[in-house]
């Protein structure tokens, strides 16, 4: 496929002239002529990529002109439209020629090639109509490449050869959405308009365009994103039984906490009635349940509605599925994972990972984000974007995580989003609140051995110290071993004092050790930190500064202590040299969720739990 192939055009008659851009623009004169009488087309641009010709034409163009103007001298002779049209066309023809040499592109042409309809391409309506409806069916609810759109007519056994222009005529009809995968803006520059990332475009060199392209880094495992390719997009249809409410059977049998419970009517409330289109749903670490999402998601199904839940790693998608698949019998879930595949199932309800995320588009009723049990993995920014693309545009979205992502809880904070909390964790004891500890001095903070000790002696505990990067749990590791045994207090536990990090082959044996029991103290980097944590355990995170350590990923940290009922007072500091806005973002985040628990009453560990049964 070539890089540059679009060119910026301007078709008129005797009433009115619009612009456009067109790998072929005599196939959009023999369009308008058909529709509206056109007579002629004047290129006005060389060949260029879609993204650039796309920006050339809305800096040129305005809405009316896209579409058609008439001219503004109604009652002169032709032959003076014929001159005023001649200004417009020249004046068009210089300005992109300026804007190509500002852009440092070469234009030779010294004046605009102009074709007569008489003179050019004919298109044959009849047969070219003939697969619009089959191809409007394909892109229904998706957004994908030329190249997808031909792979799936193959599986349905067509082939069709002049594929793009058909799909082009169904842009002026308006039928089909048409943009570059890359799109520029002078102020923005360039931004991906597939994972939605605007500052991993980097230049690169189209081997078909001979001269230097661009691409997205930050979905290049997905393929190339280019601004000489289209994305072609058309939105889901509602059809008529769509809009039928019909009854469908729920089944749970499991314990809410009465916190989830309450969460679990708010989010139903939130989809059969509400003005606002996303819910946020945050929950202390370990109190939410993917269960407190389902009434909302039966909700969403009575109305004859799609669901759609992005979640961002691949153990829990297995479980979820299992977990809907229990609770709505009878409706097939279909699970899109790894490789693609082809698209034979229906389903109402689909769980997918980021790659197939990314294909629909305003698809879905409902879309679920569901980071509840990711850690420590987060849905990454791609995601979010695919997943908010996927909602249609009436659709509601619902965010279950622990840490919300900072637009999300500013949003929440202004009240431009619903917000449903879960703050306190089944067993009804508040979250520990980080102690922060400042150390001057460079090195491992001095601090650190009472601590230890408090936690060995007065808890009878355990302790998870997590170290910004490998060299430093290393070096951590045999400080504190030298230092115990200085002061003669060897660690109770048979293994004593365990280090580990990202790179060690016997990483998982350890960190078993530890969740067993069976060593006091574990130092790791904090990528090997997955799953709870031991459940009689305190943490300590040495340079909490670092960069690694975001707000979120901290709170995802303090938010582990103590999630065992038989250690439910767990204790947790943060040490660094300074105090950052992200180690008081999460005291202030979890002060809060904990005097929301107190208001509503959740702290109360006598109180009841709330078992339903649905059915
Ligand atoms: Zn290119
Ligand atoms: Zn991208």
């Amino acid at each position: 496929m070539y890089c540059r192939r679009y060119v910026l055009f301007l078709a008129w008659n005797d009433r009115r002239y619009r612009m456009g851009i067109s790998a072929n623009p005599q196939i959009d004169l023999s369009f308008l002529h058909h529709t509206e009488d056109y007579q002629r087309v004047a290129f006005i641009s060389p060949p260029l990529p879609l993204a650039f010709s796309e920006y050339l034409l809305s800096l040129f163009s305005t809405a009316e002109e896209r579409t058609g103007m008439p001219y503004r001298l109604n009652k002169s002779w032709f032959w003076k439209k014929e001159r005023g049209f001649n200004s417009i066309l020249n004046s068009r023809f210089k300005m992109v020629k300026n804007e190509l040499a500002n852009l440092g592109e070469e234009y030779l042409a010294s004046e605009p090639v102009i074709f007569d309809y008489h003179s050019g391409l004919y298109i044959d309506h009849a047969a070219m109509h003939e697969y619009e409806d089959v191809l409007e069916q394909i892109l229904q609810g998706r957004i994908q490449y030329l190249w997808e759109i031909d792979r799936r007519l193959r599986e349905q056994g067509q082939q069709v050869d002049n594929l793009e222009d058909i799909l082009h005529l169904l842009v002026l009809k308006g039928r089909v959405m048409k943009v570059p995968s890359v799109k520029y803006s002078p102020n923005q520059g360039m931004a991906c308009n597939r994972c939605g990332h605007q500052y991993r475009v980097v230049k690169t060199f189209c081997p078909s365009g001979q001269k230097e392209c661009y691409y997205c880094q930050e979905c290049l495992l997905l393929g190339e994103s280019k601004p000489c390719d289209a994305l072609y997009a058309v939105p889901a249809k509602i059809s008529a039984e769509d809009k039928m409410v019909s009854s469908v059977r729920l089944c749970l049998d499991i314990s809410f906490s009465m916190a989830q419970y309450e969460a679990f009517e708010g989010l139903t409330r939130f989809v059969r009635k509400d003005s606002m289109d996303e819910c946020l749903v945050w929950e202390a670490c370990g109190a939410g349940r993917p269960e407190t999402v389902f009434g909302a998601v039966r909700e969403a199904l009575k109305r004859g509605g799609k669901v759609l839940f992005g979640v961002p790693r691949k153990d829990v998608l297995d479980d979820l599925v299992i977990r809907i698949e229990k609770a709505f019998p009878g409706i097939p879930v279909a699970v899109r994972y790894g490789k693609p595949r082809p698209y034979s199932m229906v389903s109402r309800i689909v769980v997918a990972s980021t790659h197939h995320a990314l294909k629909f588009y305003r698809n879905f009723d409902l879309v679920i984000l569901d980071e509840s049990d990711a850690f420590p993995f987060r849905a990454n920014p791609i995601l979010i974007n695919a997943l908010r693309r996927a909602r249609k545009v009436e659709g509601k979205f619902i965010y279950l995580t622990p840490t919300p992502e900072p637009d999300v809880y500013a949003k929440a904070q202004r009240g431009e989003i619903k917000v449903i909390q879960i703050p306190a964790r089944q067993h009804g004891h508040p979250l520990p609140v980080p102690q922060l500890v400042v150390e001057k001095e460079t090195g491992i903070p001095d601090r650190l051995i009472s601590v230890i000790r408090e936690t060995l002696e007065e808890d009878q505990a355990q302790i998870l110290i997590v170290v910004p990067h490998e060299e430093a749990s290393l070096r951590t590791c045999q400080w504190i071993e030298n230092r115990l045994t200085d002061l003669g207090t060897l660690p109770f536990r048979s293994e004593g004092v365990l280090g580990t990090s990202a790179g060690d082959h016997n990483r998982d044996k350890k960190i078993n050790a530890f969740i067993r029991g069976e060593a006091s103290i574990l130092v790791t980097t904090g990528l090997t930190v997955r799953g709870d944590l031991a459940p009689n355990s305190n943490l300590a995170v040495l340079g909490s500064e670092h960069e690694i350590f975001d707000e979120g990923y901290l709170l995802q940290l303090a938010g582990r202590v103590g999630w065992s009922t038989s250690y439910p007072n767990g204790k947790a500091w943060f040490f660094a040299s300074q105090i950052t806005r992200e180690m008081e973002g999460v005291v202030r985040k979890i002060k809060l969720l904990n005097e929301e628990a107190h208001k509503k009453g959740f702290l109360d560990q006598t109180n009841k739990k709330c078992h339903r049964s649905l059915r």
